[in-house]
């Protein structure tokens, strides 16, 4: 047991519970992802026996190694893939996969209904792009989402379920409340044009840095790595 991890958590989900006050959010409709790349697997474990369920992994090779050396002791444990997927990895999807985060393309949505190894719908995230200026560039922009929308809200092998966005690193505060206001609007919009039902989309916004922006803004899934991990090792 890491008692770190333990009192880190509970240290994060005390400021996200004023943070939810202040804005008049309600915390239960905030699901937490404790983001493990390069992190080691006793800190994930620590993290589980303290009540986290939602973990996220960023490269395919190091969320299978961590797959295999847990095996099913973790039985409630629940995998978010968020980083970059490349098209010749879409073979190593499978049903330990809860949901896919990062899905930016309809050529790789082809390939993940053609390679994918699972048995149930995937959960997918659009990747939509928050700052059109960011150098990471990462997300797609909304003319080519409602494409990517319009494609997988018909598959039979996978299932549409929100977006996800990655704010960039620096940048003024109110610019960033701009860009993520705009980010929620344009979700909401791409969601709705095509969803009659009276569901609501998954919204993953924010990080370690930038979480109670996101919650202001109407984000209702943190990313978080650092403040329940430390520092990540990269060896
Ligand atoms: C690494 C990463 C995070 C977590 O970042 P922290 O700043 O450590 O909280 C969240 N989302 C994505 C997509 C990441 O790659």
């Amino acid at each position: 047991m890491n008692n770190f991890i333990e009192s880190n958590l509970n240290n994060f989900k005390t400021n996200l519970t004023n943070i939810a006050t202040k804005y008049k959010r309600n915390i239960d409709e905030i699901t937490i992802i404790a983001v493990s790349k390069y992190q080691d697997c006793n800190k994930i474990n620590s993290a589980y026996s303290s009540g986290q369920i939602n973990f996220g992994e960023n490269y395919i090779q190091e969320w299978q190694e961590k797959v295999k050396f847990f095996q099913n002791s973790l039985p409630n444990l629940k995998w978010h893939l968020i980083g970059n997927l490349q098209k010749n990895k879409a073979k190593y999807l499978t049903d330990k996969v809860f949901c896919l985060q990062s899905l930016d393309s309809i050529d790789l949505a082809k390939e993940i209904e053609k390679k994918g190894k699972f048995e149930q719908k995937l959960k997918v995230l659009i990747q939509l792009q928050i700052d059109k200026n960011d150098q990471n560039k990462s997300g797609i922009t909304i003319e080519q989402a409602k494409l990517l929308r319009d494609y997988i809200w018909k598959s039979s092998k996978i299932s549409f379920a929100g977006f996800m966005g990655i704010g960039p690193l620096d940048i003024e505060i109110n610019k960033r409340k701009e860009l993520y206001y705009s980010f929620i609007d344009n979700a909401y919009n791409l969601w709705k044009e095509t969803n009659s039902i009276n569901t609501q989309p998954i919204l993953s916004l924010g990080m370690s840095s930038d979480y109670e922006t996101a919650i202001e803004c109407g984000s209702n899934m943190l990313r978080i790595g650092t403040a329940i991990f430390g520092e990540r090792n990269k060896n």
